[in-house]
């Protein structure tokens, strides 16, 4: 068996009140020590019952530090008790009774094994050592044995010395290890207070922002209401969710996320009162709680300046991020009489703000409610839609200003339900970017078209660019490339004839991951636009570093520009900015002949719109094009331009 070391602790207690094997080392070589000296203090007077008393204690002394080696501490220290007991209660009996100086070692041996030994042991020592003392006085009294009281000598006054001497040192390692384990306690006490107040703030507070989390929102809602029921005054739940965090988290990495929602919770902190509460409910929600308000008036102040303090840019890893946000606002009592009603309005009203173009602010109204049933209608209907093959792909055709020639054709989904009819794009396409399933009519709308132009390729009508509309959810999965390049190798086409269009939101986080995803895709050969530019945070830097060739001017430029001069000077703008970029401009929302004559002025590439035709059936965009120019011999090269027709 292997011997324990000097240091193994002997029983459980963590706190060092427990006998170790290094203390009673130490005790049992003081106590060789004091019994050696009385040993000899013994033989010198010729005392030779006391020498051999003496003698036995050293011999059992040694057997209990043998014990105490090999990590008996127990045992050892029983041994040791014992020992001591009967050589203190022999010299007693031999030398002086009551008088003799041995008596005074009872307290210090009573102390030690009060501290280290059992109960049993510790009465045992006790009633042996009255039963001693009283067989001694007994003794003395009844004549069979005499106690001599000497008159006092050196040797007593070693021995005394020699018993204080040890008791003393035992008292000492004793208190030492007893004041060490009380520094320990109020150590242990003070962190445990310490992890206790932790464990506290953490059920109550976010941690990375320290604004109190759902938990403490809730407590505080409840306690604003039933005041606000006491007094009769109102209360605004204001629910916000931040537009574009998914793609700074995405695209910057989740340390500049978190860096984000830190300076945006230390934003909505600055604007409102510090009696009202901020609160972060989780990922990129918030939920500020506005008591004693005087009605929707103060409500829309606190919004505006909320949306004021979003607006500002905000430096993120040495990037200038915007973050705006949506919000939704419920009114206690107007909007709910309870917290669930009211947190539920609140989230109704942020959606609502949300569909309605984000950085916005929406107050509850009752209506909102059938708007949401119609949202979990439509969930359940794109995923119908999409098993039984509801949707179908339309193609706009995309003209050549300078030329008229039909260069290629965007193509642009369409749905219409089995029950309700059409329903537009504009209106599905962002309940499937919040449920995911933008994911599966993506990877749909790639196939579809890529099909669609292997289709047309076969029968002559090559060379058509046709522009697929890629959602930034889709662009939050790894996969898209490989979509991508599956979806071209499947149906043998070249690359150059799938153009990628992205929204401008997209790249406005400008992540280094993003323009190497790019520039892959752009390396296969697949073509990059930007599509609805303008209407985003039109950033000039950001371009330059994507490897995109076209920029799509929104419609909402482009329709009226002959009657806009604002507009007329943005599409200008755009169009000269473009071109400084060596990029291609593609205007979307061409109308009539004025536009597109003012385009070509302002030496506008490409276009599209309801002048020449709105986003057709396959077969009917086939016809529409073979109408205009029968398959040229070299069509099959993409990017070229295909067929001839005329301006209008
Ligand atoms: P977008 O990509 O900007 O598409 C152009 C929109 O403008 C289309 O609306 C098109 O029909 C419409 N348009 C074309 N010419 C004219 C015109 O002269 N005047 C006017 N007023 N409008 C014109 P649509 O088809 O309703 O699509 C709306 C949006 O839905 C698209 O805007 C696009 O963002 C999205 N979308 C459509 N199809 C898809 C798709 O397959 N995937 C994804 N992710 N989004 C799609
Ligand atoms: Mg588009
Ligand atoms: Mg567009």
């Amino acid at each position: 068996m292997a011997k324990p070391s000097m240091n193994t602790h002997t029983t459980d207690l963590h706190l060092g009140l427990a006998l170790q094997p290094r203390r009673l080392h130490q005790v049992l070589l003081a106590l060789i020590a004091a019994i050696a000296v009385g040993l000899t203090i013994a033989l010198s007077k010729q005392g030779w019952a006391a020498a051999a008393m003496l003698g036995v204690a050293l011999l059992s002394l040694a057997l209990a530090f043998h014990f105490n080696r090999r990590g008996q501490v127990a045992r050892a220290a029983s041994v040791m008790l014992l020992t001591l007991t009967v050589v203190m209660g022999g010299l007693v009996f031999l030398s002086q009774g009551l008088h003799d100086e041995a008596v005074i070692a009872f307290p210090g041996l009573l102390i030690f094994a009060s501290m280290f030994s059992s109960r049993p042991v510790f009465i045992g020592l006790l009633l042996a050592m009255v039963a001693m003392l009283v067989g001694v006085v007994g003794a003395d009294l009844s004549g069979w044995h005499a106690s001599a009281v000497e008159p006092n000598s050196w040797g007593q006054l070693v021995n005394v010395v020699s018993i204080l001497a040890v008791t003393a040192f035992f008292v000492w390692l004793l208190a030492s290890d007893l004041r060490r384990a009380m520094a320990r306690l109020q150590a242990e006490k003070i962190r445990l207070q310490e992890s206790h107040a932790r464990i506290e703030f953490l059920a109550h507070r976010d941690a990375l922002t320290n604004l109190p989390n759902r938990t403490l929102a809730r407590d505080r809602l409840s306690q604003i209401l039933s005041n606000a029921r006491r007094s009769g005054s109102m209360v605004a739940v204001l629910f916000l969710d931040l537009d574009n965090f998914k793609t700074v988290n995405d695209s910057l990495g989740h340390g500049a996320g978190d860096q984000l929602l830190c300076l945006v919770a230390e934003r909505l902190m600055a604007s409102v009162r510090e009696t009202d509460t901020v609160s972060r409910q989780g990922g990129d929600e918030f939920l500020i709680l506005l008591g004693s308000v005087e009605g929707e008036e103060s409500a829309t102040r606190v919004a505006t300046k909320i949306m004021e303090q979003l607006a500002q840019p905000l430096w993120v890893n040495g990037l200038e991020v915007v973050a705006t946000g949506s919000l939704g606002i419920a009114m206690f009592p107007r909007d709910g009489a309870d917290e669930d009603s009211l947190l539920k309005n609140a989230d109704m009203a942020m959606y609502r703000a949300k569909d309605a173009g984000r950085n916005a602010f929406r107050f509850f109204d009752a209506e909102m409610n059938s708007s949401v049933v119609e949202h979990l209608h439509l969930t359940a209907g794109i995923r119908t839609a999409l098993t039984n093959g509801e949707f179908r792909l339309h193609y706009q055709p995309q003209f050549e200003l300078a030329t008229g020639r039909i260069v290629g054709a965007e193509a642009l989904i369409r749905w219409n339900h089995p029950t309700l009819g059409f329903i537009p794009p504009g209106k599905f396409i962002p309940v499937a970017e919040r449920n995911g399933l933008i994911n599966d009519i993506g990877s749909w709308v790639l196939d579809t078209a890529c099909r669609q132009t292997k289709t047309w390729q076969d029968r002559g009508l090559g060379g058509l660019v046709i522009a697929v509309n890629v959602s930034p959810v889709q662009f939050r999965r790894d996969d898209i490339e490989r979509e991508v390049a599956t979806a071209i190798e499947t149906c043998a086409i070249n690359p150059a004839c799938i153009e990628l269009e992205l929204t401008e939101s997209l790249l406005v986080a400008d992540s280094v991951h993003l323009s190497a995803v790019l520039a892959r895709l752009s390396g296969m050969g697949v073509k990059l636009a930007i599509d609805d530019f303008g209407t985003g945070y039109s950033n000039l830097g950001y371009l330059k570093r994507f490897a995109v060739e076209r920029l799509k001017i929104d419609q909402s430029f482009v329709r009226d520009m002959t009657q806009n001069p604002h507009n007329d000077g943005i599409v200008r703008a755009i169009i000269e900015m473009a071109h400084c970029l060596q990029l291609e401009v593609v205007a979307e929302g061409v109308e009539d002949q004025a536009t597109l004559e003012r385009l070509q002025t302002l030496g506008c590439e490409f276009g599209q719109g309801y002048l020449w035709s709105p986003a057709l059936p396959p077969d009917e965009f086939a016809a529409y094009v073979q109408a205009r120019q029968p398959a040229e011999p070299g069509a099959g090269r993409p990017g070229k331009g295909a067929i001839l027709v005329p301006n209008s």
